[in-house]
Protein backbone atom coordinates (compact mmCIF):
# COMPACT_ATOMS: atom_id res chain seq x y z
CA UNK A 1 0.00 0.00 0.00
CA UNK A 2 1.55 3.30 -0.55
CA UNK A 3 1.08 6.95 1.11
CA UNK A 4 0.80 10.12 0.37
CA UNK A 5 4.36 11.00 1.10
CA UNK A 6 5.57 7.55 -0.55
CA UNK A 7 7.40 6.01 2.67
CA UNK A 8 5.83 2.88 3.72
CA UNK A 9 2.85 2.30 5.76
CA UNK A 10 3.68 2.78 9.75
CA UNK A 11 2.36 -0.69 10.77
CA UNK A 12 5.11 -1.88 7.75
CA UNK A 13 7.55 0.33 9.57
CA UNK A 14 7.01 -0.94 12.52
CA UNK A 15 7.57 -4.26 11.61
CA UNK A 16 10.99 -3.80 9.27
CA UNK A 17 12.42 -2.24 12.33
CA UNK A 18 11.07 -4.02 15.10
CA UNK A 19 9.40 -1.13 16.94
CA UNK A 20 7.30 -3.37 19.39
CA UNK A 21 6.04 -0.59 22.18
CA UNK A 22 7.79 -0.07 24.84
CA UNK A 23 5.71 0.78 28.29
CA UNK A 24 8.70 2.51 30.42
CA UNK A 25 9.28 4.84 27.23
CA UNK A 26 5.24 5.70 26.86
CA UNK A 27 4.95 4.01 23.63
CA UNK A 28 1.83 4.48 22.55
CA UNK A 29 1.93 4.77 18.39
CA UNK A 30 -0.34 6.68 16.19
CA UNK A 31 -0.74 4.85 12.50
CA UNK A 32 -3.13 6.66 11.02
CA UNK A 33 -1.26 9.29 8.74
CA UNK A 34 -4.85 11.35 7.97
CA UNK A 35 -4.85 11.59 11.98
CA UNK A 36 -1.38 12.76 12.46
CA UNK A 37 -1.68 15.25 9.38
CA UNK A 38 -4.91 16.40 11.49
CA UNK A 39 -2.38 16.97 14.37
CA UNK A 40 -0.32 19.03 12.80
CA UNK A 41 -2.92 21.48 11.07
CA UNK A 42 -3.89 22.10 15.02
CA UNK A 43 -0.62 24.00 15.07
CA UNK A 44 -1.51 26.24 12.59
CA UNK A 45 0.24 27.69 9.02
CA UNK A 46 3.81 25.33 9.80
CA UNK A 47 5.51 27.25 6.34
CA UNK A 48 8.36 29.49 7.48
CA UNK A 49 8.01 28.18 11.12
CA UNK A 50 10.92 25.29 12.88
CA UNK A 51 9.14 23.01 14.96
CA UNK A 52 10.51 21.06 17.69
CA UNK A 53 8.83 17.37 18.42
CA UNK A 54 9.72 15.39 21.36
CA UNK A 55 9.47 11.55 20.87
CA UNK A 56 8.65 10.81 16.93
CA UNK A 57 8.62 7.40 17.66
CA UNK A 58 8.31 5.49 14.20
CA UNK A 59 7.53 8.76 12.74
CA UNK A 60 4.08 9.27 11.88
CA UNK A 61 3.39 12.56 13.73
CA UNK A 62 6.68 13.86 11.99
CA UNK A 63 5.52 12.91 8.32
CA UNK A 64 2.22 14.87 9.07
CA UNK A 65 4.54 17.78 10.34
CA UNK A 66 6.63 17.72 7.14
CA UNK A 67 3.68 16.91 4.91
CA UNK A 68 2.06 19.97 6.45
CA UNK A 69 4.90 22.39 5.00
CA UNK A 70 7.13 22.33 8.23
CA UNK A 71 9.93 24.53 6.83
CA UNK A 72 11.87 21.62 9.38
CA UNK A 73 11.45 19.36 12.08
CA UNK A 74 14.12 18.87 15.24
CA UNK A 75 12.74 15.82 16.59
CA UNK A 76 14.32 14.28 19.46
CA UNK A 77 13.70 10.82 20.07
CA UNK A 78 15.41 8.32 23.23
CA UNK A 79 14.85 5.39 21.68
CA UNK A 80 17.72 4.27 19.50
CA UNK A 81 15.82 1.47 17.71
CA UNK A 82 13.70 4.26 15.95
CA UNK A 83 16.77 5.76 14.33
CA UNK A 84 16.90 4.11 11.06
CA UNK A 85 12.93 4.65 10.38
CA UNK A 86 13.36 8.32 10.90
CA UNK A 87 16.39 8.30 8.75
CA UNK A 88 14.01 7.09 5.77
CA UNK A 89 11.80 10.02 6.50
CA UNK A 90 14.60 12.30 6.66
CA UNK A 91 15.59 11.19 3.18
CA UNK A 92 12.09 11.74 1.98
CA UNK A 93 12.04 15.32 2.89
CA UNK A 94 15.76 16.03 2.33
CA UNK A 95 17.18 19.05 4.59
CA UNK A 96 14.11 19.25 6.76
CA UNK A 97 14.38 16.89 9.08
CA UNK A 98 17.08 16.70 12.21
CA UNK A 99 16.74 14.14 14.20
CA UNK A 100 18.68 13.99 18.10
CA UNK A 101 18.85 11.00 19.16
CA UNK A 102 18.50 11.54 23.26
CA UNK A 103 16.56 12.15 26.72
CA UNK A 104 14.60 15.55 24.91
CA UNK A 105 14.44 16.70 29.34
CA UNK A 106 18.66 16.89 28.90
CA UNK A 107 18.61 18.59 25.39
CA UNK A 108 18.41 22.19 24.62
CA UNK A 109 16.69 22.59 21.87
CA UNK A 110 17.59 26.44 21.13
CA UNK A 111 21.23 24.99 19.14
CA UNK A 112 18.83 23.56 16.45
CA UNK A 113 16.73 25.71 16.49
CA UNK A 114 15.58 29.10 14.65
CA UNK A 115 12.34 31.58 15.24
CA UNK A 116 9.86 31.47 14.83
CA UNK A 117 9.43 28.04 16.54
CA UNK A 118 6.14 25.61 17.27
CA UNK A 119 6.12 22.20 19.41
CA UNK A 120 4.21 19.80 17.80
CA UNK A 121 4.08 17.11 20.12
CA UNK A 122 2.26 13.41 20.82
CA UNK A 123 4.20 13.61 24.45
CA UNK A 124 5.13 10.38 26.40
CA UNK A 125 2.61 10.49 29.61
CA UNK A 126 5.45 10.08 31.95
CA UNK A 127 7.63 13.86 30.87
CA UNK A 128 4.74 15.08 29.26
CA UNK A 129 3.82 17.50 32.55
CA UNK A 130 7.53 18.36 33.05
CA UNK A 131 8.38 19.42 29.77
CA UNK A 132 5.59 21.80 29.91
CA UNK A 133 5.90 23.34 33.11
CA UNK A 134 9.26 23.56 32.02
CA UNK A 135 8.04 25.46 28.66
CA UNK A 136 5.80 27.46 30.60
CA UNK A 137 8.24 28.79 33.33
CA UNK A 138 11.52 29.95 30.92
CA UNK A 139 13.85 32.14 32.60
CA UNK A 140 12.17 35.29 30.15
CA UNK A 141 9.29 35.80 28.62
CA UNK A 142 8.21 35.51 25.21
CA UNK A 143 9.70 32.47 25.52
CA UNK A 144 11.08 30.44 22.46
CA UNK A 145 8.16 28.84 21.12
CA UNK A 146 4.94 30.55 19.43
CA UNK A 147 2.07 27.65 20.42
CA UNK A 148 2.65 24.08 21.51
CA UNK A 149 0.47 21.64 20.11
CA UNK A 150 0.25 18.67 22.70
CA UNK A 151 -1.05 15.24 23.59
CA UNK A 152 -1.91 14.85 26.84
CA UNK A 153 -3.91 12.49 28.94
CA UNK A 154 -7.48 13.88 28.46
CA UNK A 155 -7.20 14.29 32.76
CA UNK A 156 -4.29 16.68 32.15
CA UNK A 157 -5.89 18.21 29.33
CA UNK A 158 -8.77 19.44 31.02
CA UNK A 159 -6.48 20.77 34.24
CA UNK A 160 -4.54 22.86 31.31
CA UNK A 161 -7.51 24.60 30.13
CA UNK A 162 -9.83 24.42 33.06
CA UNK A 163 -11.80 27.68 34.30
CA UNK A 164 -12.55 28.44 38.39
CA UNK A 165 -15.41 26.71 40.17
CA UNK A 166 -14.51 23.19 38.29
CA UNK A 167 -12.99 20.29 40.03
CA UNK A 168 -9.85 20.46 37.78
CA UNK A 169 -8.88 23.84 38.36
CA UNK A 170 -5.24 24.38 39.65
CA UNK A 171 -1.87 25.28 39.82
CA UNK A 172 -1.56 23.52 35.94
CA UNK A 173 -4.61 26.31 34.85
CA UNK A 174 -2.96 29.16 36.40
CA UNK A 175 0.36 28.41 35.14
CA UNK A 176 -0.60 27.97 31.67
CA UNK A 177 -3.34 30.59 31.49
CA UNK A 178 -1.44 33.45 32.88
CA UNK A 179 0.50 33.58 30.13
CA UNK A 180 -1.20 32.02 27.60
CA UNK A 181 -4.35 30.72 25.80
CA UNK A 182 -5.05 26.87 25.88
CA UNK A 183 -7.88 25.07 24.31
CA UNK A 184 -8.66 21.38 24.07
CA UNK A 185 -8.49 20.80 19.99
CA UNK A 186 -9.11 17.39 19.60
CA UNK A 187 -10.03 13.95 21.43
CA UNK A 188 -9.01 10.78 20.67
CA UNK A 189 -10.24 7.39 21.97
CA UNK A 190 -7.60 4.47 23.27
CA UNK A 191 -8.16 3.22 20.20
CA UNK A 192 -6.68 5.55 18.08
CA UNK A 193 -3.08 4.89 19.71
CA UNK A 194 -1.39 1.23 18.57
CA UNK A 195 -1.24 -0.13 21.65
CA UNK A 196 -3.99 1.25 23.10
CA UNK A 197 -3.63 3.17 26.29
CA UNK A 198 -5.91 2.80 29.10
CA UNK A 199 -7.54 6.14 28.84
CA UNK A 200 -8.54 8.64 26.84
CA UNK A 201 -6.39 11.64 25.06
CA UNK A 202 -6.64 15.20 23.92
CA UNK A 203 -4.59 17.87 21.81
CA UNK A 204 -4.38 21.14 23.66
CA UNK A 205 -3.00 24.21 21.41
CA UNK A 206 -1.51 26.53 23.79
CA UNK A 207 -0.25 30.14 22.15
CA UNK A 208 1.79 32.40 24.10
CA UNK A 209 1.13 35.70 24.94
CA UNK A 210 3.51 38.38 24.50
CA UNK A 211 3.05 39.26 28.31
CA UNK A 212 1.24 37.87 31.49
CA UNK A 213 -2.01 38.64 31.22
CA UNK A 214 -2.32 40.71 34.41
CA UNK A 215 0.94 41.81 36.68
CA UNK A 216 2.70 39.80 39.20
CA UNK A 217 6.25 38.10 40.02
CA UNK A 218 6.07 34.90 38.77
CA UNK A 219 7.99 33.12 42.19
CA UNK A 220 5.07 34.86 44.40
CA UNK A 221 2.59 33.41 42.49
CA UNK A 222 3.75 30.45 42.16
CA UNK A 223 4.25 29.97 46.14
CA UNK A 224 0.90 31.44 46.70
CA UNK A 225 -0.78 29.32 44.25
CA UNK A 226 1.01 25.99 46.04
CA UNK A 227 -0.22 26.80 49.51
CA UNK A 228 -3.56 27.98 48.17
CA UNK A 229 -4.15 24.14 46.04
CA UNK A 230 -1.96 21.91 48.91
CA UNK A 231 -5.10 23.03 50.78
CA UNK A 232 -7.60 23.41 48.21
CA UNK A 233 -10.70 22.83 50.89
CA UNK A 234 -9.31 25.67 53.64
CA UNK A 235 -10.30 29.07 53.25
CA UNK A 236 -7.41 31.25 51.90
CA UNK A 237 -6.86 32.87 55.74
CA UNK A 238 -5.92 29.35 56.95
CA UNK A 239 -4.27 27.84 53.94
CA UNK A 240 -2.00 31.40 53.28
CA UNK A 241 -1.33 31.77 56.50
CA UNK A 242 1.89 30.77 56.77
CA UNK A 243 2.44 33.34 53.95
CA UNK A 244 2.54 36.89 55.67
CA UNK A 245 1.71 37.88 59.42
CA UNK A 246 -1.01 40.44 58.03
CA UNK A 247 -2.77 37.72 55.50
CA UNK A 248 -6.12 38.25 55.90
CA UNK A 249 -5.90 42.08 55.51
CA UNK A 250 -3.81 41.54 52.32
CA UNK A 251 -6.38 39.15 51.34
CA UNK A 252 -9.19 41.92 51.62
CA UNK A 253 -6.47 44.19 50.20
CA UNK A 254 -6.68 42.00 46.87
CA UNK A 255 -10.50 42.45 46.94
CA UNK A 256 -11.09 38.65 48.01
CA UNK A 257 -12.76 37.04 50.69
CA UNK A 258 -10.65 35.57 53.57
CA UNK A 259 -13.20 32.60 53.64
CA UNK A 260 -13.14 32.14 49.95
CA UNK A 261 -11.52 28.92 48.89
CA UNK A 262 -8.96 28.81 46.44
CA UNK A 263 -11.04 27.07 43.74
CA UNK A 264 -12.93 29.99 43.57
CA UNK A 265 -10.52 32.40 42.98
CA UNK A 266 -9.94 33.84 39.12
CA UNK A 267 -6.57 34.04 37.75
CA UNK A 268 -6.86 37.91 38.40
CA UNK A 269 -7.56 37.37 41.97
CA UNK A 270 -4.63 34.79 42.23
CA UNK A 271 -2.28 37.83 40.45
CA UNK A 272 -3.73 40.95 42.68
CA UNK A 273 -2.64 38.94 45.77
CA UNK A 274 0.61 38.18 44.56
CA UNK A 275 1.18 41.96 44.07
CA UNK A 276 -0.32 42.86 48.20
CA UNK A 277 2.54 39.86 48.86
CA UNK A 278 4.94 41.00 47.28
CA UNK A 279 4.62 44.61 49.44
CA UNK A 280 5.04 42.21 52.21
CA UNK A 281 8.15 40.49 50.38
CA UNK A 282 6.93 36.93 51.14
N1 LIG B 1 5.19 10.53 18.02
C1 LIG B 1 4.95 9.10 17.94
C2 LIG B 1 3.53 8.85 17.54
O1 LIG B 1 2.74 9.78 17.65
O2 LIG B 1 3.23 7.72 17.14
C3 LIG B 1 5.30 8.39 19.26
C4 LIG B 1 4.57 8.91 20.48
S1 LIG B 1 4.84 7.96 21.94
C5 LIG B 1 3.41 8.44 22.86
C6 LIG B 1 6.12 8.80 22.82
C7 LIG B 1 7.52 8.73 22.22
O3 LIG B 1 8.42 9.47 23.09
C8 LIG B 1 8.12 7.35 22.11
O4 LIG B 1 8.66 7.18 20.83
C9 LIG B 1 9.22 7.31 23.17
O5 LIG B 1 10.30 6.47 22.84
C10 LIG B 1 9.65 8.76 23.24
N2 LIG B 1 10.24 9.19 24.52
C11 LIG B 1 9.96 8.74 25.77
N3 LIG B 1 10.66 9.43 26.69
C12 LIG B 1 11.42 10.33 26.01
C13 LIG B 1 12.35 11.34 26.40
N4 LIG B 1 12.64 11.55 27.67
N5 LIG B 1 12.94 12.07 25.43
C14 LIG B 1 12.64 11.87 24.12
N6 LIG B 1 11.77 10.93 23.69
C15 LIG B 1 11.16 10.18 24.62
Amino acid sequence: MSTIDGLPPLREVIATHGLSARKQLGQNFLLDLNLTAKIARQAGDLSGCDVLEVGPGPGGLTRGLLAEGARKVLAIEKDTRCMAALAEVGAAYAGRLEVVNGDALQIDPLAHLAPPVRVVANLPYNVGTELLIRWMTPAEWPPFWESLTLMFQREVAERIVAKPGSKAYGRLALMVQWRAEARIVMQLPPEAFTPPPKVSSSVVHITRLDAPRYPADGAILSRLTAAAFNQRRKMLRSSLRGLAPDIEARIEAAGLKPTARAEEIPLEGFCALARELAHAQV
